[in-house]
């Protein structure tokens, strides 16, 4: 061994792989492989990040005043009790890096966001993977696998990939059980999307107790994954945490201006979620039609089984591939029989299902 070596950890890293986004020699490609929305941003949110053309050379505002005034008033919070970040993502980074570190672990369910593992991995602390029951969070299996070296806990609520939720009631179970000096991190990216009276996205506990935290993200019904925004709510002493070791201007001012627009315009949220809610539900019959077995899911995707395992996903998401169709391969979640795939624009559903019922017959 010769040269810089990293830390213990790095090493261990599998790179995240994003969904892919182009297909040789086709123009039109059908991106469902990345959870995006299919009708874009609020068109104030463009029109606020074309106005910013003119002010490159200045540095964003640092403590994201205005955005997060903005949000707080959306969301009915007190603005001191929110941090912004470049995408969810960072905070998820921030929080393994402050919170855990060699020797200790960091928890999270079997099929959990990969970059729950990568964040645990890059800090030097053992993501640890409680099993789930029916591709649902198992809340004693996480009680479970809790030990004296647990730190975090991150739930995604609803979960990415499989779609499924944790009630109110299985969420607060979960905390009451948990020891107060573990953090519980309720990811809530897919939160605009769930309408279920017994979903939650963890709020009343990230305002009422001093171990959870709420993330959120402007990457999925808001339409700005280029931008790069989310956000965390919780306790003061967390969030000043979070404060502390985040870049000076994480956030670029192209994200703020955008994002507080997007916030602002209900309407297109609104119309986001009408158009999920109606296309979600047609995928889920159609493709369970053709003999896919489909999760119940209560975000903007579905997760797809193959009846023939590994090789039959494999071979479908070639074939939507020569069709011009991206979805996601979902081998390194633990789940090679599937694919999961995000609910597009009505022309884009069908072609899917057309090319699905081709690769079936
Ligand atoms: C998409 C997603 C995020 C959002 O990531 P960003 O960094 O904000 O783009 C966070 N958590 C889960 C579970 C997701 O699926």
């Amino acid at each position: 061994m010769s040269g810089p070596q990293p830390k213990p950890g790095i090493m261990d890293i599998a790179p995240y792989v994003g969904g892919e986004s182009h297909v040789d020699g086709v123009a039109r490609v059908i991106r469902l492989a990345s959870n995006e929305t299919p009708l874009g941003p609020s068109p104030k949110a463009i029109a606020a990040y074309k106005k910013l053309a003119g002010e490159l050379h200045r540095y964003p505002d640092g403590g994201a005043e205005a955005l997060r005034t903005a949000i707080a008033e959306q969301w009915n919070l007190d603005r001191d009790h929110v941090v912004c970040s470049s995408g969810s993502d960072e905070i998820i980074s921030l929080l393994a890096r402050a919170y855990a570190g060699p020797a200790d672990e960091i928890l999270f369910s079997e099929h959990g966001f990969l970059m729950y593992s990568i964040a645990s991995l890059a800090a030097g602390a053992a993501p640890k993977k409680a099993p789930e029951s029916h591709l649902k969070l198992d809340v004693d299996a996480v009680l479970g696998a809790v030990t004296p070296q647990t730190r975090l806990v991150f739930v995604a609520n609803p979960n990415n990939p499989t779609g499924t939720y944790l009630t109110r009631a299985e969420l607060e179970r979960l905390h009451g059980e948990l020891r107060d000096d573990i953090l519980l991190v309720v990811d809530a990216a897919y939160a605009e999307y769930a309408d279920q009276n017994d979903y939650t996205s963890g709020v009343e506990l990230a305002t009422t107790q001093s171990n959870v935290l709420m993330l959120r993200t402007f990457s999925k019904i808001y339409g700005l994954a280029a931008l790069r925004l989310g956000w965390a709510y919780g306790p003061k002493s967390v969030i000043d945490v979070l404060h502390r070791v985040r870049g000076p201007f994480n956030v670029n001012q192209a994200a703020q201006a955008a994002g507080m627009a997007a916030v602002r315009d209900r309407a297109h949220v609104a119309k986001a979620k009408a158009h999920n809610d109606k296309w979600r539900q047609w995928l889920g019959e159609k493709l369970g039609e053709i003999g896919l077995e489909i999760t119940p899911s209560i975000g903007n995707f579905v997760l797809a089984r193959f009846p023939g395992g590994l090789e039959m996903a494999l071979a479908a998401a070639d074939h939507l591939r020569r069709a011009g169709i991206l979805v996601r391969g979902m081998v390194a979640y633990g789940l090679p029989d599937s694919l999961r795939i995000t609910v597009g624009l009505e022309d884009e559903n069908v072609a899917l299902l057309d090319a699905l019922i081709e690769f079936m017959e």
